[in-house]
């Protein structure tokens, strides 16, 4: 059984089914699975597996792209004998028998490319094809501060091994609708930026339902303001109706993040990191952390 995050994204859903179709292909007879909510936007990644798996008794749990329990996607109820945990996020409470967790990779799915060109696990061109896109998607076109020579040299690799058209498989992951780019005008036009550099808007969802957008979506456009000096951190503030929880999107170009994230029921990487809180006043609080920060990262003059 092959799980990753709630809230999946390129990296979590590429590296589930790549690991998937590899393993199917290497051990034909092995039952595998990748499991998890579907996420419409992701089917060019392929299919998940929809099972009862309250009938199996001796599964192996492979945990991708996520180190804390409380985040993995599906397994309520399911009955695992031992975990292996691929991921790329700073260690927490998921330990696997078998444990590949380093923060040294872009993605899960750059570090589940160099599993499979390391072990006699079969690679084909629709395997590297997801590999691929979770590994440009990840480092946000390695832009990413997590971009290490390796991520390129295992890029072109998949490039050339493959034959990967790889311009062209960019318009899954950045094709939009001209409402997105509205969208993205109305968050440019109404963040509020503070003295200390801080930027960040509560999303009001009668204004956003005026966009014909899928709120989601915040975690993608959120990524297109790394380049811009004024601000050190930004944060976007979203209030899910159905389930009554502030998701929060958190990135910086300063300081380190991931910590103050942790203290609302959050975490992520050192410098994109999300969060998920039920009141509104520690929404208030964890914005006011986040000014604080910046405050501070400014005193030293480090900008
Ligand atoms: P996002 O802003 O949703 O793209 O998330 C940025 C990073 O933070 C990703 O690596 C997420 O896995 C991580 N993240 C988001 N929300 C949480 C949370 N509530 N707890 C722990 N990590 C999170």
């Amino acid at each position: 059984m092959i799980a990753r995050h709630i809230g999946p994204d390129p990296d979590a859903i590429g590296s589930q089914i790549a690991l998937r179709e590899s393993i199917k292909l290497t051990f034909p007879d092995k039952k595998v699975y990748a499991i998890g909510a579907g996420v419409n936007k992701f089917k060019y990644l392929g299919y998940l597996d929809k099972l009862d798996y309250n009938s199996l008794t001796n599964a192996l749990l492979i945990v991708l792209d996520v180190p804390n329990y409380s985040r993995v996607d599906g397994i309520e109820g399911l009955m695992y004998n031992d975990i292996i945990k691929i991921d790329h996020h700073p260690k927490e409470d998921i330990i696997g028998t078998v444990d590949f967790t380093s923060s040294d990779y872009s993605s899960t799915c750059e570090m589940v490319a160099n599993l499979l060109y390391s072990t006699r696990l079969a690679i084909n061109k629709e395997i590297a094809t997801k590999l691929f896109l979770g590994i440009v998607s990840d480092s946000e076109r390695f832009l990413f501060k997590n971009t290490s020579v390796g991520t390129l040299e295992m890029s072109l690799r998949l490039i050339k091994d493959f034959d990967l058209d790889f311009t062209n498989l960019y318009n899954n992951l950045y094709e939009k609708g001209f409402n997105d780019c509205k969208f993205e005008a109305y968050i440019i036009e109404n963040l509020i930026i503070t003295k200390n550099s801080f930027a960040y808007i509560i999303f009001d969802n009668k204004k956003v339902e005026e966009f014909d957008t899928d709120i989601t979506k915040a975690s993608t456009i959120i990524n297109n303001f790394n380049f811009i000096k004024d601000f050190i951190v930004w944060c976007f503030v979203t209030f899910d109706e159905k389930n009554e929880i502030f998701k929060i999107n958190i990135r910086s170009r300063g300081p380190v993040i991931n910590e103050i994230a942790g203290k609302y029921n959050g975490g992520g990487h050192d410098f994109a990191s999300g969060a998920r809180i039920t009141k509104k006043e520690d929404v208030d609080k964890l914005l006011k952390e986040l000014d604080n920060e910046c405050k501070k990262y400014l005193a030293k003059g480090e900008k």
